[in-house]
């Protein structure tokens, strides 16, 4: 298991937009290819730049960005897929020991040895900001990590695989929470203190709401409330891309709000709403050329 089950057979520069101490580095590391495999995730790899191009805030923010691709050739192909979690109990001796089921409740959360594809990324790009491995899998799933330092956000080569990538990215990157309320073990009411997240937050009023500078005045705040405090499906109020304060967020029905009805760190198929552009715009302005 690990790394003596790979080897590290080199890097390239995938999108070049300047020195990589000037620009915000985005390292692709891949896991559970072959050998015999790299060419094809040469090409996942630019199918995921690709993705990055067709998907706003990043579609205009490129030019601030670097992309590189680390070529990691694992003993086997794909990743561990547990029974505990329903998988088919294959087995995959690859580098960074990727397996599905991770923590063992959900066969959806692909997680990796994160420290391990930490040091690989830095060895070969040492100004590596985010990390994306790419897992040599058509099963489902993905998860990021933010940790310390550099985060690492982990897909699979599911048709949804790029989506994934970028709401984890969303997380290891950007320090966004998920803005989704109902799943399983979902609580009802939040009654912490606010959250550090940028993208979720308790004040439902225009006065104390830390996206406020996004809000039109004439928007209704909060703008839909869950008086029910479940998962009744409430429809939206509003127009979509209406900025406001939206009751339900971050596994909680009521007692936290997001920013738009939808979002794609609410719903894979959504673009990111307007509170997550301006993160991830803020992170990125300073290494625009
Ligand atoms: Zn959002």
């Amino acid at each position: 298991m690990g790394i003596g089950d790979g080897v590290v057979v080199g890097h390239a520069k995938i999108l070049d937009n300047g020195s990589d101490g000037d620009r915000w580095n985005l390292t692709i590391l891949s896991e559970g290819y072959q050998d015999a495999e790299l060419a094809q995730f040469h090409l996942h790899a630019l199918e995921l730049v690709s993705a990055l191009n067709a998907t706003t805030p990043f579609a205009g923010l490129l030019s601030a960005i670097n992309v590189h691709r680390v070529d990691i050739a694992s003993t086997n192909s794909g990743a561990d897929d547990p029974t505990t979690c329903g998988g088919t109990g294959a087995t995959a001796d690859t580098f960074l020991d990727a397996t599905f089921c991770g923590g063992g409740v959900r066969r959806d959360l692909l997680v990796v040895d994160s420290n391990l594809a930490v040091s690989t990324a830095f060895a070969q790009v040492i100004n590596t900001h985010a990390i994306i491995v790419l897992v040599n899998s058509p099963v489902y799933g993905g998860s990021g990590t933010s940790g310390t330092g550099v985060g690492v956000a982990v897909c699979s080569l599911h048709p949804d695989a790029f989506d994934i990538a970028l709401h984890e990215l969303g997380h290891s990157a950007f320090g966004l929470a998920d803005e989704y309320d109902c799943v399983a073990g979902a609580q009802t009411l939040y009654s912490g203190p606010e959250p550090v997240e940028p993208n979720i937050t308790i004040e439902g009023s225009l006065a104390a709401n830390k996206w406020r500078h996004l809000v039109d005045p004439s928007t209704a705040m909060p703008t839909m409330s869950n008086e029910d405090c479940d998962c009744s499906g409430l429809p939206s109020p509003v127009p979509a891309g209406t900025v406001g304060a939206f009751e339900g967020a971050a596994y909680c029905h009521c007692g936290l709000y997001r920013g738009e009805f939808g979002c794609k760190m609410r719903n894979l198929k959504q673009p990111f709403c307007a509170v997550c552009d301006d993160t991830i715009n803020a992170v990125l302005f300073p290494f625009f050329p």
